[in-house]
């Protein structure tokens, strides 16, 4: 049998297992301060959630989708993000009600057939955030904050990041301006490469995205969306940028900044930081999806929402020097002489872990000094040692691992006796 992961997988060992708990703990903490609440959906979703919520002609939906037929023949997907599958589960169960609001922030793995590379695996972990029912530019700069607020919590300074941001219309001006893009790309079809010319019908826009230097080149003088916006879609980015001045928050406009899904509208955002890939990366991002529930067959509903990618987020976190939390793995560390006391150091061990201390203690027969050089591994401030003298008097000794001093205690007054000891 093969024991290597699948490619594009990758085991979360115990360091990065901490590092991800740290970000998800910092995300509830953050988040419950801005009134979002959990939310958790299946891994898997009916195929066309994400068909029709992201679009058929994104490069996610034709091209890195896990699509599979179930035993029954249903065709279901591993989800690839998690907007649809959360407004899936709004429509479902009524959450956003005419004229109320969900907030709702999520955390978990998501599912893209990619070539792995650093930073980019086919089983990638996200936290993301969806507020949904609120169409004021106020809750634009509430979500872009939260997501600014989580990587400076979790120790990337703002001046290693970049926050990007666009309009990108509404059904009201972008069609018009598609119809523009799509004309000069018309113009430019023997410049661009195949797959720009491709979409030209599908999806224009997504040859701002294109990685091909010569079509880079050409859409560098495009027009601007930015110049045809309508005026209610100006004023609301004009809202949306005066709320992030009030904020501090600083961003730098991009109006190429398009974004990968189609249900985008209006308002989009990408932070990018050092991720020591070599260039600035995107760590996280989102926008508005006014459409998006009526896509799904619900009642026009605003909501925009961001997604943060964990393993990105931690290369920015290391190339910050910021560092994950790591707490000793026992503060105290129970040892016994031999094996007579074996079920007293369990008693002493088990007391300690009721009372909030974290013990730790031997499970295989090893000598005293190989408990003790286990316990220094550990991190433990104090051991107690219990021997068959000891277990005879009701006692253990108690030993100080800063200073070294040992005393005995009565049995019954351990706990007390640590917990002074450990402050
Ligand atoms: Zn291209
Ligand atoms: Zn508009």
């Amino acid at each position: 049998m093969d024991v290597r992961a699948p490619k594009g997988t990758a085991d979360m060992l115990p360091d990065t297992a901490r590092a991800w708990e740290h970000l998800t703990r910092t995300a509830q903490e953050l988040f419950a301060r801005y009134g979002y609440e959990p939310v958790y959906t299946p891994l898997f979703e009916h195929t066309e959630v994400f068909a029709r919520g992201i679009g058929e002609a994104t490069d996610i939906v034709s091209k890195e989708m896990y699509t599979f037929a179930d035993r029954a023949g249903r065709s279901l997907t591993l989800r690839p993000e998690g907007t649809a599958s959360v407004v899936r589960a709004a429509l479902e169960h009524t959450l956003v009600p005419q004229g109320s609001l969900a907030k709702l922030y999520y955390a978990g793995p998501m599912f893209r057939y990619e070539r792995p590379q650093k930073g980019r695996m086919r089983q990638f972990w996200q936290i993301g955030l969806e507020a949904l029912g609120a169409a004021e530019p106020g809750v634009d700069a509430e979500v872009i904050a939260a997501l600014w607020r989580f990587f400076e919590t979790v120790g990337i300074p703002a001046d290693n990041m970049r926050l990007l941001l666009n309009s990108m219309g509404d059904d009201v001006c972008r069609p018009g301006y598609r119809a523009t893009v799509a004309a000069y790309i018309g113009e430019h079809a023997e410049a661009l490469c195949a797959e720009c010319n491709r979409r030209l019908d599908t999806n224009p826009l997504r040859a701002f995205d294109c990685k091909n230097p010569a079509c880079a080149q050409v859409m560098a003088g495009a027009p601007l969306l930015r110049d045809e916006l309508c005026e209610p879609c100006a004023t609301h980015y004009a809202e949306v940028k005066a709320r992030l001045d009030a904020l501090g928050i600083p961003y730098v406009e991009e109006p190429k900044l398009v974004r990968g899904l189609d249900y985008y509208t209006r308002t989009v955002f990408e932070v990018q930081a050092d991720a020591g890939l070599g260039s600035q990366n995107a760590i996280g991002g989102g926008g508005r999806y006014d459409g998006l529930m009526e896509m799904f067959g619900g009642k026009p509903t605003p909501g925009l929402g961001f997604a943060l990618g964990f393993e990105r987020t931690l290369l920015a976190m290391e190339a910050a020097g910021a560092t994950v939390p790591s707490p000793p793995r026992a503060d105290v560390y129970v040892a016994r002489v031999d094996e007579s006391v074996a079920a007293v150091v369990f008693d002493v061990a088990s007391a300690l872990r009721d009372a909030g201390i974290a013990a730790e203690l031997d499970h295989q027969a090893r000598s005293l000094k190989a408990q003790f050089k286990q316990a220094d591994r550990l991190g433990a401030r104090a051991v107690v040692v219990v021997g068959p003298d000891e277990a005879a008097a009701g006692e253990a000794t108690l030993r100080d691992m800063s200073t070294k001093e040992e005393r005995r205690v009565a049995l019954a007054t351990v706990v007390d006796a640590l917990r002074a000891l450990l402050g």
